[in-house]
Order: C-alpha cells, then sequence, then structure tokens
C-alpha cells in the first residue's frame, strides 16, 4: 500500500476541503493508514483559516466497507497495532485510539462536514459518515451495519439509535439488513438524495452556501446542536456501548468464532455455511 498521502487525498477549493478515501480497489476498507491519513487531514482542514468546510468522499464506486478486518491479521499492518490486539486490553485500547477517539474528533470538528457517500456504507464506514454534520447520499447508495450477525456488538460507536431513532435501529442492526438510498432518507439517517452522477457537484454546492455563515457562526451552532445529542445521553451512552462492544468481542461465542475464521478462511464462508444450515464448526463469525 501507498504512504497516508495515497490512501487519502486532499483538494482545497476556495473555502471547501475535499478529503477523500483513496482505497477504491478495497472498497476504501479503512486500515490504519487510512485512517492516520484521514486524521492528518482534517488537522489540516482545521489549520487553514480560508477553509470553512470538509466534504468527506470516497473515490471509486464504494463509499467505505468499513475496517480492514484483513489487514488486522495481515503483515500489512503497523507491528504495533497488531500485537497489541493479541490481549483483551491491548484490543480495547487499539480501538479506542484508531476507531473511538479519531471518529470523536471529526464528530467535534469545529467546522461543518459533508459525507458524501456513493455505493456501499458499512459499518464503521456508516459510523464514519455519521460522524460527518450533513450527509449527502448519491441514489446508489446503500447503508448497513451487518456485524451482530458476525458476532460483534455492532461498531465502536453506537450510532444508529441517534441517527434513525430506537425502534428502527433495533430492525437495522438484528435484522442487519441493507438499507437504500431512499429508505435512508425516510429514516432521517440522510439528509439528500442525488444522482450518482451528481454527487460531487451537489456535495460541493451544499458547502459553498455553508461556507457563506461566518466561521465562528458556524462552529458555535454546530456545536450547539451537538449538545443537544450530548446532554440527552449521547457521549454516556457511546462510553457504555464501547465497553458491551469489548465484552462481545472477549466472550467465547467471540472468540470461537475468529478460530472458525481461520478454518474457513473468510468471514463470507463463514456466513454462507450458517446460513445454508451447516453445523457449524463453533458457533459463529467475528466482527472487529
Ligand atoms: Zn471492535
Amino acid at each position: 500500500m501507498g504512504t497516508d498521502e495515497q490512501v487519502v487525498r486532499y483538494d482545497v477549493d476556495g473555502p471547501v476541503a475535499t478529503i477523500t478515501l483513496n482505497r477504491p480497489e478495497v472498497a476504501n476498507a479503512q486500515n490504519s493508514a487510512l485512517i492516520d491519513g484521514l486524521d492528518a487531514a482534517f488537522d489540516r482542514a482545521d489549520g487553514d483559516d480560508d477553509v470553512r468546510v470538509v466534504v468527506l468522499g470516497g473515490a471509486g464506486k464504494h463509499f467505505s466497507a468499513g475496517h480492514d478486518l484483513k489487514a488486522l491479521v495481515g503483515a500489512e499492518e503497523p507491528d504495533q497495532w497488531v500485537a497489541m490486539r493479541e490481549t483483551p486490553e491491548g484490543k480495547f485500547r487499539h480501538e479506542q485510539l484508531m476507531y473511538v477517539e479519531r471518529c470523536r474528533k471529526i464528530h467535534d470538528f469545529r467546522k461543518p462536514t459533508i459525507a458524501a457517500v456513493q455505493g456501499k456504507c458499512v459499518a464503521a464506514g456508516l459510523m464514519l459518515a455519521c460522524m460527518c454534520d450533513i450527509i449527502v447520499a448519491a441514489d446508489d447508495a446503500t447503508f448497513s451495519n451487518p456485524v451482530l450477525r458476525m458476532t460483534g456488538a455492532g461498531v465502536e460507536l453506537l450510532v444508529e439509535p441517534w441517527e434513525m431513532g430506537i425502534r428502527q435501529a433495533k430492525e437495522f442492526l438484528l435484522a442487519a439488513e441493507e438499507i437504500d438510498a431512499a429508505e435512508a432518507f425516510r429514516l432521517g439517517l440522510v439528509n439528500r438524495v442525488v444522482p450518482r452522477r451528481e454527487l460531487a457537484e451537489r456535495a460541493g454546492e451544499l458547502a459553498r452556501r455553508i461556507a457563506l455563515v461566518p466561521p465562528i457562526t458556524a462552529e458555535v451552532v454546530k456545536a450547539s446542536i451537538n449538545y443537544v445529542a450530548e446532554v440527552q445521553g449521547q457521549g454516556a451512552s457511546w462510553k457504555y456501548h464501547f465497553m458491551a462492544h469489548h465484552w462481545v468481542h472477549n466472550t467465547a461465542t467471540a472468540l470461537s468464532a475468529l478460530e472458525e475464521r481461520k478454518q474457513l478462511g473468510s468471514m463470507r464462508e463463514v456466513f454462507a455455511a450458517r446460513d445454508r444450515g451447516d453445523a457449524p464448526p463453533t458457533s459463529a463469525g467475528s466482527g472487529n
């Protein structure tokens, strides 16, 4: 894989910075290089007073397939993280630093942010999109968080109840079904749906309009709206969920599923076997 600059592109046009996930060959699966690159790009946008709004997009067919689970067991990742994930406490720390804190930093970013989402937006891809203030979806976008089927207790931040309401979140997560852009709009998960070929243009237009608001006003009102969720308990619920998520990571169910993945080769095989009703070597799959 390339350097941070290659896996995340950064472009500025007037008051709008566009940050682009750039691993289209793996549907912008998030490995450490991509997460670090994203973090650096947001720092750059933060430090540039001419940048008033950030658009976050994904290169290629899909916005993001989620965390790069393959990378985490491969040689591609920094040894430091791979070794850390060998123990429950290390895994907790890794996910806190690389997933929770990095995501929350985007959520709390002082300038307005717009996610421009096309194609698949899955699990941690959805978590990432939801860190942005506004989501513009292409008409080919689909949203899913199938991690429960892999034994994982969702991803690290439980965004769904905040994004679509309690009852819909339960169905979305427990049935682990994919929803399309029109349904995502109906549930309030996305702000608008636009034709795929116009996605960048329409997100840019909206960003330029938001850039007309004086930066300090935009910053204060964004923070104030985020505070509405905060006083409703969003931060506390996310802390609870992250602990619950990790407790599940270390259950016999999840740990034996990791073994099963090794035996069957991939999560796809684990699901296929389970859905066919084959007797599982252990219980189920694993999520990260
Ligand atoms: Zn996890």
